[in-house]
This record gives structure tokens, C-alpha cells and sequence, in this order.
């Protein structure tokens, strides 16, 4: 099976492009990518779409989260081990207070373009470019910084190369083993009711451990986890390049992450993105709006999902808290009464940002909440399976969304403000977030 070149699919239409000064640097740049050697392995894709088609029958549960956008700043050990420690933390909650087997995917290692709704930003009376994520230019407010910069698709790859690189380690060298439960927390408990309350969590968690261990079994599931990876697939010069044949299967695989999404913004039936996605056989995702029609819907998973294979598509919901329940309904029903195999997932950070009084962009924790009751209610009422949980979060102590029970104020937002594109859950508000939808799945 071949894939259309990137000259067809740039006159399919392709929003949200960089606009690069130089096409020979972008030539080269893409060159130098396609001698590179894949970020991820097919197989472990296909072995994705496995666990997916078990969300999508209603026998385990998504957890997808990460930065906004991921900085090359923040490859540092520190920063790539705190976020992965608090959605190990989460995945232990949801499991062991719902007894679901909970799916770990991270918006990690490759999360680095950003779709804007404005092409331009002004400040202070000046405007330039749009910060469009460090895959394609600088976040600092200056001419230079602005331009559009090709090189900085090679710079994606190996800072991906090395996040992965730490997380597999993380992962399988025994920092997820769950006899690590209590030590993911011991700089957390004392000041937090939310550590307590996991510190409970954990204690019977080892409690059920020593005992396995008595009896003689010791299963390798207790030693480490299973991690995927993934981002937006937004710039297509670099989601092209990373796309190459399986050997064993003769497929395409995009082999930059091992799912990849379609943003609100980008997806138009007959534009390059749903092209590009149509032949890559990854499990993917499509971010739907509140203005999506049950048609739309249908039609994407026509062109997405032709075979109807469980485990291919996701339908990443992110309507609001305050529209979720009116618009959720007809979607699902109409995808539902198709017969289609979808995973649904809910989004309840994007259809939830406000600007502060003080300027930050903002979400507020009960609207967070609100939303996923909002999305859990629809799927109950309507007898489907609530599938999953896509989130922006850091594993950091920092002040960008609103409320929880730390009970952060707007005044509060500069203290520790650091995202560069949208707010995320701190690590309080993150494991907060895991309780409670853990307590929504048990009912
Ligand atoms: C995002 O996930 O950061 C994003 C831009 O989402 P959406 O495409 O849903 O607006
Ligand atoms: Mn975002």
C-alpha cells in the first residue's frame, strides 16, 4: 500500500501549516528524517490497537495525558519522571478503586506542534507570527524567534528519541514496578488529604502484593507497565517523513508515536490530514467539537475506519461542561445505531478554557468535572461505554487551572504559571481528577 507524496496531499487544502521561509531547508529537513530510524515499532502499535478495541468493548478504560505542548526545555529527567509518575499514580487509582484495566497512552514524545486560533499575536501594540509549538518556531515574543524554522522537525525526533528513550527505561528497569506505589508519592502525602487518601490506596495495594508473594506468584504485570505514546499528528512534513512501510506487513506505519490524533481544526473530510491518517495503519484519534454533526462523525469513521476494526478509531469528545449533555447524546446514538467500533473518549480541558481577569488563559477544576459527569451520564443513559479520559496535565506544582482542593484562586495563576500554550492539571488536581472519575466508573 503506498501513501499519497506531500506535494498531493499540500493541495488537498492543510490547515494549520507553518509557512517556511526557505523550501530547500524544509527539503532537507525531511531528507534527514527519512533516514532516521523509527521512534516506535509497528508491532507495538498493532498492540495498542488491541488494548484500544478493549475500550472500544467496553472492557478497559483510556487514560491519555500529557503537556499541552511539550517544550525541547522540558526534556530533562525530572520533567519527563513527574509526568510519568502522576499518570502511573492515576492509572493505579482508576485500577484499583474500579478494577478496570486502565490503557496508559502519554501526550509525550512527539507532542510539539500546536494548532492557533490566530495566525498572529500582538503585544504591547507589536504582532508577530503565532507561536505555532517548538516544532516550528520559538516561544520567545521576538521577530527572529517567530520565523518558522524546519530544523526544528529533526530537533522533534530527538528530543521524542530521548523521552521515549528515558520513559522505556522508567518503565521496564523497575521504577513502575508496583512495589514502587508508595515511594511515587513520598514528597507528596504530609501536605495533601488527595496523597493521604492515595497512601490508603497504596498500603492495600502492598498489602495484596505480600500476599501473592506468599502464595508464590509473582505475575511479570507487577513489574512493569505497559506505556504508549502520543501526539498530534499537525505538521505534515514530519508525520510524512516518519511514516514508512512495516516490513512484516508491507503497511504504513507512522512510527513517530504510537497513536496519533486529529485536532478540531484539522479535520476536514477531504483535507490533507484525514488523507494522511486514511493510510497509516496506528490506532488514531479524531477531536470532536461541539459543532460536530452525528454525520460528520460517520462520516469520518468511513473514511477512517473503512473496515470497521475495533481498536482503529477513537472519538475524543470535547464539547464543554455546558453543552456536553444536550450534544454528546445524538452523536454516540447515531455513531452507536451504525454499528461502528469507537472508542469514546472525553476531552474536559478544551471546551472549558477561559481568560482570567489577570489575562491567563485559565479552566476551572469543577468544570473539568463537570464535563466528564456530563460524559459519563450520556454513555450510562445510553447504555455505551464511557471509554476513557484525554487530559492535559504536569506532574509539577503548578498554578494554571483553577480550583480543586487546593482551591487555587485566579490571583493565584502567576505564582507558578509555565505552560506555553494551554492550562494543565497540577499533580494534586491530576490525582483529585483520578478519584473521582474512579468513584464515577464503580457506579
Ligand atoms: C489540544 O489537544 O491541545 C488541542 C489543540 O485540542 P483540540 O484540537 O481539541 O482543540
Ligand atoms: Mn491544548
Amino acid at each position: 500500500m503506498s501513501i499519497p507524496d506531500l506535494a498531493t496531499l499540500h493541495a488537498l487544502g492543510a490547515a494549520q501549516q507553518p509557512t517556511y521561509p526557505d523550501s530547500e531547508a524544509v527539503d532537507a529537513a525531511v531528507s534527514k528524517l527519512r533516514t532516521l530510524p523509527p521512534l516506535v515499532f509497528a508491532g507495538e502499535c498493532d498492540e495498542l490497537k488491541d488494548k484500544i478495541a478493549a475500550v472500544s468493548r467496553g472492557e478497559a478504560f483510556l487514560l491519555q495525558g500529557g503537556d499541552c505542548a511539550e517544550t525541547f526545555a522540558g526534556v530533562t529527567a525530572d520533567n519527563v519522571r513527574n509526568k510519568l509518575r502522576v499518570l502511573l499514580q492515576m492509572a493505579v487509582v482508576l485500577t484499583y478503586a474500579a478494577s478496570v484495566p486502565v490503557v496508559k497512552v502519554g501526550r509525550l514524545a512527539g507532542q510539539y506542534a500546536k494548532p492557533r486560533s490566530s495566525d498572529m499575536e500582538t503585544r504591547d501594540g507589536v504582532t508577530l507570527p503565532a507561536y505555532r509549538g517548538d516544532a516550528v518556531n520559538g516561544f520567545d515574543f521576538t521577530p527572529e524567534s517567530r520565523v518558522p524554522d524546519p530544523q526544528r522537525l529533526v530537533d522533534v525526533y530527538n528530543s521524542s528519541a530521548a523521552t521515549l528513550n528515558l520513559i522505556r527505561a522508567f518503565v521496564t528497569g523497575g521504577y513502575a514496578d508496583l512495589r514502587q506505589v508508595h515511594t511515587w508519592n513520598t514528597d507528596f502525602v504530609k501536605e495533601s488529604p488527595v496523597g493521604q487518601r492515595y497512601e490508603a490506596v497504596a498500603s492495600e495495594i502492598e498489602r495484596a502484593l505480600t500476599f501473592m508473594q506468599a502464595i508464590g506468584a509473582d505475575p511479570v504485570e507487577f513489574h512493569r507497565v505497559d506505556f504508549h505514546s502520543s501526539h498530534e499528528a499537525l505538521v505534515l512534513e514530519y508525520e510524512h517523513a516518519m511514516t514508512r512501510i512495516d516490513s512484516r506487513t508491507q503497511m504504513p506505519y507512522d512510527v513517530s508515536g504510537h497513536m496519533v490524533w486529529i485536532g478540531e481544526r484539522t479535520r476536514q473530510l477531504d483535507q490533507a490530514h484525514v488523507e494522511l491518517l486514511s493510510h497509516i495503519r496506528n490506532p488514531i484519534g479524531v477531536k470532536l467539537g461541539p459543532t460536530t454533526t452525528p454525520d460528520d462523525a460517520l462520516a469520518l469513521a468511513a473514511r477512517l475506519n473503512p473496515l470497521n476494526e475495533a481498536g482503529r478509531l477513537t472519538f475524543i469528545t470535547r464539547f464543554g461542561a455546558g453543552r456536553i449533555r444536550d450534544g454528546l447524546p445524538d452523536l454516540v446514538e447515531k455513531v452507536t445505531a451504525e454499528g461502528l467500533q469507537v472508542a469514546w473518549v472525553c476531552d474536559p480541558m478544551h471546551g472549558n478554557t477561559f481568560e482570567a481577569s489577570s489575562g491567563y488563559k485559565t479552566r476551572r477544576f469543577d468544570d473539568v468535572i463537570d464535563e466528564v459527569q456530563g460524559f459519563f451520564d450520556v454513555h450510562r443513559s445510553l447504555g455505551t461505554w464511557p471509554g476513557g479520559l484525554h487530559v492535559e496535565l504536569t506532574g509539577d506544582d503548578v498554578t494554571e487551572c483553577v480550583g480543586g482542593g487546593e482551591d487555587l484562586l485566579e490571583v493565584d495563576l502567576g505564582n507558578r504559571y509555565e505552560s506555553v500554550c494551554d492550562p494543565r492539571l497540577n499533580r494534586v488536581q491530576s490525582l483529585e481528577l483520578a478519584f473521582l472519575v474512579a468513584e464515577m466508573l464503580r457506579k
